[in-house]
């Protein structure tokens, strides 16, 4: 679709009743805010996953110039979508490209997923930027292939992150993927994307969200469905101790918000959560493992004062 057909798409779904979720009683309990939404080529594929899974607003992660792509969709459904951007950190021009996003409305950077290391420079000089611009930044962090030579993307984190931590003291970063969440158990090392059974306490994502207050944690995704499935008791216990720090995402791929189509497309290792809604999965998986205070600190209220979202 080029930038004509989308705007043309755009005023058709603007008459579309796309409010209807906000009048109804939220079927989750409490209102819903996914911290992590990959912006949809189709208009209205990006309302349809909202209204499908229950979910009242969103953030949209984008990639390079999406301007008129983000003012569409926020055009078609006032209110309920919010914008991160990422752009190509090896690029020279990377810092003046974030900047103008965050002139033109972003709230954060990201989703920031790249061939570099967690520490290395491309990195750490969009680290420093977010700080400057005081917008948080939001992280991918893998270690293994989810299919054959996929490569791995901001490395080192379990070794090195703790490094930039201290270094950024007033960047807020949103950790985020596989590397974030399979450490969150003591006994892991990079064997798999996804591990399973009982949580060893004393994993390094755990102890960093205790002890660095710039560091935040996005649910989303198999990696983090997954983590918080491992271990029922560990889960209500860390979600109590960092209920001020975690967020809700889906990361989700499906078209309904339903579970139609790949929810985690190319992750093969994903295969526990096919033919499911990554969104709704995690929400149940959260409401049943703890409060309804803290359900409703980590899927609504935590993101509005990262976000300073009124
Ligand atoms: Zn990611
Ligand atoms: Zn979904």
């Amino acid at each position: 679709m080029n930038r004509r057909e989308f705007l043309e798409a755009a005023a058709v779904a603007a008459v579309a009743p796309m409010l209807a979720r906000q009048d109804s009683a939220p079927e989750w309990g409490s209102p819903v805010f996914d911290v992590h939404f990959h912006l949809r080529p189709q208009l209205a594929g990006n309302m349809a996953h909202q209204d499908g899974a229950g979910v009242t607003k969103a953030n949209l992660l984008t990639r390079g110039r999406a301007l008129d792509q983000v003012k569409a969709v926020q055009a078609a459904a006032p209110g309920r979508f919010i914008w991160f951007n990422s752009y190509d950190v090896a690029q020279p021009d990377a810092e003046q490209a974030l900047t103008q996003a965050v002139k033109d409305g972003a709230q954060g950077f990201g989703e920031m997923k790249f061939h570099v290391a967690a520490d290395g420079p491309e990195l750490r000089r969009m680290y420093a930027l977010a700080a400057d611009l005081r917008v948080p930044i939001l992280m991918h962090f893998q270690e293994v292939d989810h299919f054959p030579n996929e490569g791995t993307w901001s490395t080192g984190f379990a070794k090195s992150f703790e490094t930039v931590l201290k270094g950024y003291p007033r960047t807020t970063f949103i950790g985020h993927a596989d590397a974030f969440w399979a450490n969150v158990s003591e006994n892991y090392r990079n064997e798999v994307a996804y591990p399973s059974g009982p949580i060893k306490r004393g994993g390094v994502t755990d102890r960093l969200l205790g002890d660095y207050a710039n560091l935040c944690g996005d649910l989303s995704a198999n990696s983090g469905n997954n983590a918080m499935s491992r271990d029922p008791e560990f889960t209500a216990d860390f979600l109590k101790r960092h209920q001020d720090k975690l967020l809700f995402g889906s990361d989700c791929g499906c078209t309904d918000g339903r579970g139609t189509g790949a929810s985690q497309a190319n992750n093969p290792g994903a295969a526990r959560i096919a033919g499911k809604c990554v969104a709704r999965e995690t929400l149940s998986l959260l409401k049943r493992s703890t409060t309804p205070e803290i359900f409703q600190k980590i899927v609504w209220g935590n993101a509005h004062g990262l976000l300073r979202i009124p």
